[in-house]
């Protein structure tokens, strides 16, 4: 009866980007995690990308607000409200047989928090909720064969959380989560502009430079770019250039950041498993494993190889959307040795 139906749903909740899986069907929603609402009467005018739209572009009273930004949920309202509208987005009302769903979420959301989650899901629909940890998802959704006995470390660079962790036999071992990923990078790009330029630029335009033109390592092609900013001194716009170089010197202490953290992640690892690691290399998945030459810092800052999953912007869905499946996996291997233990 509760076997495998062909619409479990598997959710990537994250902080910037919501995915949604279908087994059997694939990636089916990929929207902003943006939410718009009116102020005072708390009205949802809008959810995902056309939220996003509005995004610094609302009159007074309307408010744009992304629930999960730091990883964990400033508007419990507002988040229950976006979950709901994602999936009736993927569930028509009229269905008989209400799918299951995995959620993976940022381990830095508390347990409150995590149920909110699970009942927004149900009375959204769901029949049967499970959420877990977004690495956990993301080194199943990596292929990453997490259930043999070795260790395997996959570090998942959000918008707003970095998340690494080391596991083995389907289990986490060790985990790290810290509160800087793209949305840092961005920020440090604005601080940058406005530091060595005097000139202040928004958060898509940092964002911009950061995918055209950033970097983590000098490479071959040195990229410029000439972009628009307001000039802080006299408030008027003015165009000017900037080069791979640049933004790479503003990522710096940000990109440190990150890979100290899998340094220590590192060195909180059993030896056994470390060993394995170093053999096996680390994975990176989520947006900001893009940044480009990111990769090759990280294996050369830690002396261990780095591969980045391929499309690691979709990892957490599809490794949600075949966890099910994954736990019968683990849970039919056990049972070839129950009877040993009865
Ligand atoms: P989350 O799981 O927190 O929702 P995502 O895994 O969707 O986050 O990644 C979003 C982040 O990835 C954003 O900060 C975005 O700017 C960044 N990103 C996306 N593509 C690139 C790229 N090519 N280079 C660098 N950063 C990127
Ligand atoms: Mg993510």
């Amino acid at each position: 009866m509760f076997g495998t139906t062909s619409s479990d749903i598997g959710m990537d909740l994250g902080t910037c980007n919501t995915i949604i899986c279908v087994r059997n069907k694939g990636i089916v929603l990929n929207e902003p995690s943006v939410v718009a609402v009116e102020l005072g009467t708390k009205r949802v005018i809008a959810v995902g990308a056309d939220a996003k739209r509005m995004l610094s572009k609302t009159p007074g009273h309307i408010r744009t607000i992304r629930p999960l930004r730091d990883g964990v949920i400033a508007d419990l309202e507002s988040t229950e409200k976006m979950i709901r509208y994602f999936i009736s987005r993927v569930i028509p009302r009229y269905r008989f047989v209400k799918p299951r769903m995995v959620i993976g979420i940022p381990s830095s959301i508390t347990e409150v928090e995590r149920r909110a989650v699970e009942e927004s899901a149900l009375r959204a629909g769901a029949r049967e909720v499970v959420v877990i940890e977004e690495s956990f998802a993301a080194a199943i959704g990596a292929d990453i064969p997490i259930e043999e006995p070795a260790g395997h470390m996959v570090c998942d660079i959000g918008g707003g959380t970095t998340e690494i962790s080391v596991l083995s036999l389907s289990g986490m071992v060790v985990t790290n989560a810290i509160r800087v990923g793209g949305d840092e990078f961005d920020a440090a790009i604005v601080k940058y502009v406005r530091n060595v330029h005097n000139l202040i630029i928004g958060q898509p335009m940092a964002e911009y430079l950061k995918i055209e033109i950033g970097n983590a390592v000098p490479d071959e092609s040195l990229r410029e770019v000439e972009v628009k900013g307001t000039n802080a001194a006299n408030g008027l716009p003015q165009r000017f250039k900037i080069g791979s170089d640049q933004i790479r010197e503003a990522l710096r202490d940000t990109v440190n950041q990150i890979v100290e953290n899998v340094k220590t992640t590192l060195g909180q690892t059993p030896p056994e498993l470390a060993a394995d690691i170093v053999e096996r290399g680390i994975v990176m998945t989520g947006g900001g494993s893009l940044l480009r030459g990111l990769d090759r810092l990280m294996a050369a800052e830690t002396g261990v190889p780095v591969f980045i999953a391929e499309n690691p912007m979709d990892c957490v869905a599809l490794g949600a959307g075949k966890y099910l499946d994954f736990i019968r996996g683990v849970d039919s291997s056990k049972t070839a040795y129950d009877s040993l233990n009865r």
